[in-house]
């Protein structure tokens, strides 16, 4: 018997969700509005705290998009960005025609670099084209150094895109990811910490923007018996089904996080006593990480044929999924043509790092499958 695949990260219910997909059929609200979307908004704005506005939409890469427009990012405009993140942070400046400026990580917590940073918003100031925004992620639930990066953006007067697409549950000084940026970005895809099946938010500091918001994800339709448009409309809003899915996994969403830790610390035992791994964890205690995917790095030793492609493969073999770090978007063919700020830290992440399975839904027996792989390997 071959053993089930075990995922790095796969959706995860609660109970409730086909209880308000059932009630969406019932009332026939099977369209991109409806009671479900208003609740989920509802319910994440609750969750978020410091009266923020949601506004729910079709994918997080919808909301990158509408973000940058609503930060007035047009064609020709350079809009920074964090190298190390997944396509979907940097893609939408593209939409735009405007011109991404990657950044490198720093050490601490994998996100932007703050030095890298303000060297590229100085040399873009001084060639006469001040960047528009600054992209920040939170890379696999980990916060980037939040006060930093905030007073960067105040000295230059730049806002702040903040990518919570793998952050939600995560916080920093008590305030949850997600409310940091002037407009904040969360991901409800199949793979992220809770999902819709596909879906994402977008979070406005007022109501004004969050409507204009939806006013751009819904064909962007004037105040008129017919059809009318003065601007250009997108289909980006969130379906009330989806929706109904999404007001189920936010009861289970601290839940969730929790198991996600407890992954985490899992993998903290288990390297303990293994010199060459480092497993990926907060700085200090201001952050508190959701942990959506544990990542590690892996010192390679050619002499007994360790490295980070070596254990992938041995997962593999063992029908167990690991992936390599993102690799850094300075790196991408699409993107190599464009600036990029640091050295080669997102580099060497990405050359050394490895995702390992991280579900909250991972039983007991598939926790043994990948220790078995994991000691036989480093034995
Ligand atoms: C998943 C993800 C996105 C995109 O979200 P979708 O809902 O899949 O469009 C954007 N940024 C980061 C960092 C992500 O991990």
């Amino acid at each position: 018997m071959t053993n089930s695949k075990i995922w790095l990260s796969s959706p995860h219910m609660g109970g409730n969700e086909q209880k308000f997909v059932n009630e969406a059929f019932d009332t026939n609200w099977v369209a991109p509005l409806g009671p479900n979307v208003n609740g989920l908004e509802k319910d994440l704005e609750k969750y978020l705290g410091n009266e923020v506005h949601v506004g729910a939409l079709s994918s997080g890469t919808a909301a990158i998009h509408l973000g940058l427009i609503l930060l007035d990012v047009k064609a020709g405009d350079e809009v920074i960005c964090q190298s190390m993140t997944f396509s979907a942070s940097a893609n939408p400046i593209l939409y735009l025609g405007a011109t991404p400026v990657f950044i490198d990580s720093e050490e601490e917590t994998w996100n932007i670099c703050p030095k890298a940073l303000e060297e590229a918003i100085v040399d873009c100031i001084a060639k006469g084209k001040k960047p528009k925004a600054i992209i920040a992620v939170h890379l696999y639930g980990v916060p980037y150094q939040i006060d930093a990066i905030k007073a960067i953006s105040h000295k230059y007067d730049i806002p702040v895109l903040e990518d919570s697409a793998e952050a939600l549950g995560s916080s920093y000084k008590g305030h949850k990811c997600g409310t940091f940026g002037d407009i904040g970005v969360l991901s409800f895809n199949g793979n992220k910490i809770i999902t819709t099946s596909g879906g994402g938010a977008i979070v406005a500091k007022s109501k004004e923007l969050k409507d204009k918001a939806v006013f751009f994800a819904t064909q962007s339709r004037d105040e008129a018996p017919h059809y009318q448009h003065s601007e250009i409309g997108y289909n980006y809003r969130m379906s009330n089904i989806c929706a109904g899915i999404g007001r189920g996994q936010m009861e289970v969403l601290d839940a969730h996080v929790q198991l996600r830790r407890d992954m985490h610390d899992f993998y903290v035992d288990l390297f303990a006593t293994i010199d060459v791994v480092t497993v990926f964890t907060v700085p200090n205690d201001d952050y508190f990480a959701n942990y959506w995917l544990t990542a590690i790095v892996i010192e390679p030793n050619a002499a007994v044929g360790i490295d980070r492609e070596t254990l992938r493969l041995c997962f593999e073999q063992a029908n167990i999924e690991s992936r390599p770090l993102w690799k850094p978007m300075h790196l991408q063919p699409i993107f190599d043509k464009y600036p990029y700020y640091g050295t080669k830290i997102a580099e060497t992440l990405f050359e050394y790092g490895l995702c390992v399975p991280s579900g909250s839904n991972l039983t007991k027996a598939e926790r043994e499958r990948i220790k078995e792989v994991v000691n036989k390997f480093f034995k």
